[in-house]
């Protein structure tokens, strides 16, 4: 396989874009070699600049559930961009989008638009702290909700990635604020509400963390969350922009029967445009300017284009058994892939919620930590991502990233994948 444009490009790019890349975890650090340039998408598949193709697990990070160039949301975004791209008003098709956010995820009674998954969560802890009048927030080890800077704290893949849990330039004055627990540790999360409860405003969380590769929540582990809160007067936050329509139509909410004070959307939701939401109680909702006193505002909030996009995914998603499909494709694509992982005696184990993955190099076979994350072996990750991607398949270049499957995801692509890795837990060996 030739990679000599995506080579020839990415020195072009090294010069005019900070380390060629427009967001860290793209420029392959932690796998080495060069990134790929991307030219298109088709299906489950992309292509490269030197017109290779590849299965793709990454779907743009999260939001690409019905693959690359799915007709409906092209053919909403064509009509849309008849009637403009624009206008600093409310439109009918947002007012149409948030009817249908509080439908399927009933924990939002009242949902606002923004343009990233970072501003939903930044905007919606600034929420719980001006409602509860409270400072203290509550995060955990692993999780990533966002460059927001209180909350680059030991903050997931991006970070993880390049070794700098926290970043410079970020006030320490800021994470002072910022409490971090352990992931999965319930009593941990106890004792700790027990002491300074009354002072925590919120606890934000990844439902199922998303940003340390894929570690589903323990029985009791959310259920603590809501008790804690409910107990001390603390604002739950639930960070779904991962997991929110992409493990089910309800987020992983639904799946665990926990519900939120305020949740944080973003990726699925915007059909592959740049969207985030928050939402949740109207009580609390009821805070934000221009009905209260917190403000939160922004110039392309629910641009016509992405709520357009939104719309037909949203549309796609609610069809009858469309995460049961997504569900068995993921499944039947892991544990083909863990058959073929024994045989070749390679320690492996892989965690999955509707279409949403996570694969490890692990000796024991249960992953529900942040430390068993940090136990598995790098450089077996390394070989497998490298032996994947030159047997055309795309995989986040990093060991910490969840991979995604897509609708457009069927029986060729699992069987070449699996062939893929085939070739690769042999030469891990
Ligand atoms: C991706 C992600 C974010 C940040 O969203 P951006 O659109 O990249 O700003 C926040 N939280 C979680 C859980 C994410 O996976």
């Amino acid at each position: 396989m030739k990679h000599d444009r995506s080579r020839e490009l990415f020195e072009q790019a090294q010069t005019y874009i900070p380390g060629g890349v427009n967001s860290p975890v793209r420029a392959f650090k932690s796998v080495g070699g060069n990134p790929l340039f991307i030219k298109g998408g088709e299906g489950a598949y992309v292509i490269d600049s030197d017109d290779n193709s590849y299965v793709d697990y990454v779907g743009a990070y999260g939001p690409l559930i019905l693959g690359h160039r799915n007709q409906s949301v092209l053919a909403a975004l064509s009509e849309q961009l008849k009637a403009g791209l624009g206008y600093g008003a409310t439109t009918e098709a947002e007012v149409e989008i948030a009817k249908k956010i509080c439908k399927f995820v009933p924990s939002l009674e009242q949902v606002r638009l923004v343009t990233s998954g970072t501003e939903a969560t930044m905007s919606a802890i600034r929420l719980a702290r001006g409602y509860t009048r409270r400072d203290l927030i509550v995060k955990f080890e692993g999780c990533y909700h966002g460059h927001v800077d209180g909350l680059l704290v030991k903050a997931g893949s991006g970070a993880l990635t390049l070794g700098e849990p926290d970043s410079l330039g970020v006030p320490k004055a800021y994470t002072d604020l910022t409490h971090v627990l352990t992931y999965n540790d319930i009593e941990g999360v106890k004792a700790f509400f027990k002491e300074h409860g009354e002072r925590v405003a919120c606890i934000i969380v990844e439902p199922i963390a998303g940003n340390m590769n894929c570690v589903p929540p323990v029985p009791g582990f959310l259920e603590t969350l809501r008790s804690c809160c409910n107990e001390f007067g603390s604002v739950l936050i639930f960070d779904e922009v991962m997991t929110g329509f992409r493990v089910a139509l309800g987020g992983a909410q639904s799946v665990y029967g926990v519900t939120p004070d305020l949740t944080a959307l973003g990726k699925v939701i915007g059909g592959g445009l740049p969207v985030g939401a928050f939402g949740g109680r109207k009580d609390i909702m009821d805070h934000i300017a221009p009905n209260g006193a917190v403000y939160q505002a922004g110039t392309l909030s629910g641009s016509p284009l992405a709520v357009a996009a939104g719309l037909a995914m949203l549309d796609a998603v609610s069809a009858p058994d469309f995460y049961d499909k997504l569900s068995a494709t993921a499944e039947t694509m892991l544990s083909g892939m863990k058959e073929r992982a024994d045989a070749a005696g390679v320690p492996f184990t892989t965690n999955q919620v509707g279409g949403m993955f996570g694969c490890f190099f692990n000796k024991h076979d249960k992953v529900t930590s942040y430390a068993d994350v940090m136990a598995g072996d790098s450089a077996a990750f390394q070989t497998y991502f490298h032996i994947m991607l030159e047997n055309g398949v795309y995989l986040a270049p990093s060991a910490f990233e969840a991979g995604f499957v897509s609708s457009a995801h069927g029986t060729e692509e699992i069987q070449l994948t699996l062939d893929a890795a085939e070739k690769a837990f042999n030469s891990i060996t």
